[in-house]
């Protein structure tokens, strides 16, 4: 069974439904700390504090700790490069978290997070204490050799400055010009985004003239997400223009001379000894992700690229970290990184905060068996033509992990302007949803 269009529409509601309305018996007074107001954390800020009112039994202060006025959502950020969105059409601000309800948002940065108690390092204020902690920082990318100046290559994988960068460079892309762009290792942010990229940087030059070129640099063994419908894209509506190469590895950019040096990979991602490099006049290198420092220096990834965690809770399975959780593309349960799923994990994390507050039980069969995530992305194929996939997790009690429901990976058939019209609907659920 694969999963109807109307579906996905549905899904986020339905996630909010999902929303067991915990049995709250204590008193407490609780703060919570949410580090990222991105769709992980302002998503559990909300609702923690929209599920807490309905219950006078408990009495919950969160406070959202984001370096940013505003956030600018990843999500839809491609359509800022042809033209069609503006980074403000992405831009979200906190006023709806306090203003309706009742989060205290500290514009400022956490540095550090205490080995020693439950307590945080702030930039600006100083240490701030917790009882429960949410980490929601979302990725930091990997330093590649040369690639020093984002001036002049930007990723544009966390949307904002740099994408109104990439619109730019690709404006003004000589005639008959070359455009490289890079897909790292995964996991990353967002499987279907950087074929989703290749496939609206193509059509924004077709439209211009022949002769341009788009070489897509993969470092895995093959397209990652929407197989058929990017395989179908780029050689039926790009042939002439999508060079497709995978098992290309970046470990090297010279930003003076626009050449990308590369290692050529074997199917299962070792080493070759091949290496190449290819010249673009515009480089959009995506480099390999991993949770952000703050996580890593904290211990909370315990050595590894992603931060470890129950996904009954989201809270860390590291013994050492009691009260603290991390939701969103930083943590580890190996679910696909995406803002739909950064919004469903925030409110089954949301879920487990109030539950301990309150004393009451997480694992009885009812809340073990419902417990499901999903995740949903459109992709524009072109300016008004878009695919989508879904796909829906659930937890297995056998292995602890969220293991995909069978059937329930849904992809497109084909690309479609309804498709496309859609694609708006979904992302102004999402974040009305998430921030609002
Ligand atoms: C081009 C593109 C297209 C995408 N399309 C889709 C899509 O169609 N569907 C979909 O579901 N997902 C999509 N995604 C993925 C989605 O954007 C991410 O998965 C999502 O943003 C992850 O949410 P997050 O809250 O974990 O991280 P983020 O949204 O990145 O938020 C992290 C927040 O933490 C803050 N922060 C970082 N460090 C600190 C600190 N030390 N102190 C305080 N705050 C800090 C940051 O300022 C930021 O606001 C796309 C991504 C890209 C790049």
């Amino acid at each position: 069974m694969s999963l109807k269009r109307r579906t996905i529409l549905q899904m986020i509601p339905a996630v909010a439904a999902m929303s067991i309305a915990p049995a709250l018996r204590s008193q407490a007074s609780h703060h919570v700390v949410v580090v990222g107001g991105g769709f992980a954390g302002a998503t559990v800020a909300k609702y923690i504090k929209m599920w807490s009112a309905a219950d006078p039994r408990v009495n919950m202060r969160v406070t959202l700790v984001e370096p940013r006025v505003a956030h600018v959502s990843c999500i839809m950020s491609n359509l800022v490069l042809n033209g069609q969105l503006k980074i403000r059409d992405l831009s979200f601000d906190y006023a709806a978290l306090q203003g309706k309800y009742g989060v205290e948002v500290l514009q400022d940065r956490v540095q550090r997070i205490s080995k020693d108690g439950p307590e945080i390092k702030l930039k600006n204020r100083g240490w701030l204490a917790y009882d429960s902690l949410v980490v929601a920082t979302g990725i930091a990318f990997d330093p590649i050799e040369g690639l020093d100046d984002p001036r002049k290559t930007p990723h544009a994988w966390i949307a904002g400055g740099q994408t109104n960068l990439l619109r730019n460079q690709i404006r003004d892309i000589p005639e008959r010009g070359t455009f490289v762009m890079s897909i790292p290792d995964k996991p990353y942010r967002c499987p279907p985004g950087p074929y989703e990229r290749a496939c609206l940087v193509a059509d924004i030059l077709q439209r211009r003239g022949s002769g341009y070129r788009v070489i897509v640099l993969d470092a895995n063994n093959g397209i990652q997400a929407e197989k058929e419908t990017f395989t179908r894209a780029f050689s039926e509506l790009y042939g002439d223009i999508i060079d497709y190469r995978p098992l290309q590895r970046v470990v090297g950019v010279d930003q003076n001379s626009n050449y990308v040096h590369t290692k050529i990979l074997t199917a299962d991602g070792q080493e070759t000894g091949g290496e190449d490099a290819v010249y673009g006049d515009v480089l959009n290198i995506i480099p390999r992700h991993g949770a952000p420092r703050l996580l890593v220096n904290s211990g909370l990834t315990d050595g590894g690229r992603w931060a470890p965690v129950d996904p009954t809770t989201y809270g860390s399975s590291l013994d050492r970290f009691p009260g603290v959780y991390v939701i969103g593309d930083s943590q580890a349960t190996g679910q696909p990184k995406s803002g739909h799923m950064a919004n469903a994990q925030a409110k089954i994390c949301a879920d487990a905060i109030l539950r301990r507050a309150a004393g009451d039980s997480l694992d009885s069969d009812e809340r073990l068996d419902n417990l499901t995530t999903n995740s949903a992305c459109f992709s524009p194929i072109n300016a008004s033509e878009a695919s989508w996939l879904t796909a829906v997790f659930r937890y297995n009690r056998d292995t602890g992990n969220m293991g995909l429901v069978p059937g329930s990976l849904g992809e497109a058939h084909n690309w479609n302007s309804e498709n496309y019209r859609d694609m708006f609907s979904w992302s102004e659920n999402l974040f009305a949803d998430t921030f609002k």
